[in-house]
């Protein structure tokens, strides 16, 4: 997703209680963002914030961090953040390429993925958040039983992070060519981008990888 960009974006994120500033000066102590021992579960890319926003509401046991690195999106999910009365997520602008510089090793327990970007070019391979270099990145901030869960409706990027993920030395635990019609789908949430292309009639895709 990628919004012209808004003026004033950066300066009101900068000044919002819900963006976690300075994310790199958190590593090793998101226990104190939160103020709680309870589990934390990032998503990447998480757009408008709709998926992880309401996750967060289902599940007040857990904490969640959305990660945008689009200021001008993030600002959309700030938005409707305003109008929750919710203590366990908070969001993040920043590259996720960056991550293992504001994890420490096992504080992150469950990874999402949804709908992210394809990069369908070889050349831009390095990009996808399913690719060798980012599994290393989920490597390094996972807990050893943490899982990275991924749901898109592109069959190429699907296809690709089937074998890129086990190359990338994880394992597919499970994996789902038609989530909406399978026993994977009990209790899906949905995404901004689910809603939209599932509404067309898209398959909607989604594997779990583990190590
Ligand atoms: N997850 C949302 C959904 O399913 O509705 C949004 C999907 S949108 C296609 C993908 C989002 O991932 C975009 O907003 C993009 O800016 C963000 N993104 C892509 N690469 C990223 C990266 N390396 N770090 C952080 N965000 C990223």
């Amino acid at each position: 997703m990628r919004l012209r960009h808004i003026p004033g974006s950066e300066e009101e994120i900068a000044a919002s209680p819900y963006v976690i500033q300075n994310p790199s000066g958190r590593k090793g102590c998101w226990k104190d963002v939160f103020g709680n021992e309870n589990p934390i579960e990032i998503e990447i890319g998480m757009g408008k914030g709709r998926f992880i926003m309401e996750l967060a509401a289902l599940h007040p046991n857990i904490n969640y961090v959305g990660i945008e690195r689009y200021p001008s999106v993030l600002l959309r999910g700030l938005q409707k953040r305003a109008e929750l009365e919710l203590n366990n997520i908070y969001f993040m602008c920043v590259d996720a390429k960056n991550l293992a510089e504001i994890y420490a090793p096992g504080e992150v327990e469950k990874i999402y993925l949804n709908f992210s970007d394809p990069w369908p070019k070889d050349r831009h391979e390095k990009r996808r958040l399913t690719s060798e270099d980012f599994m290393a990145v989920y490597n390094q901030i996972l807990r050893p039983d943490g899982v990275v869960e991924f749901k898109t409706d592109n069959r190429g990027l699907f296809d690709y992070s089937l074998e890129a993920i086990p190359k990338a030395g994880w394992k597919i635990a499970d994996y789902t060519y038609d989530l909406h019609h399978s026993e994977m789908g009990i209790g899906n949430v949905m995404t901004e981008y689910e809603e939209k292309f599932s509404s067309k009639g898209n398959p909607i895709y989604k594997l779990i990888a583990c190590r």
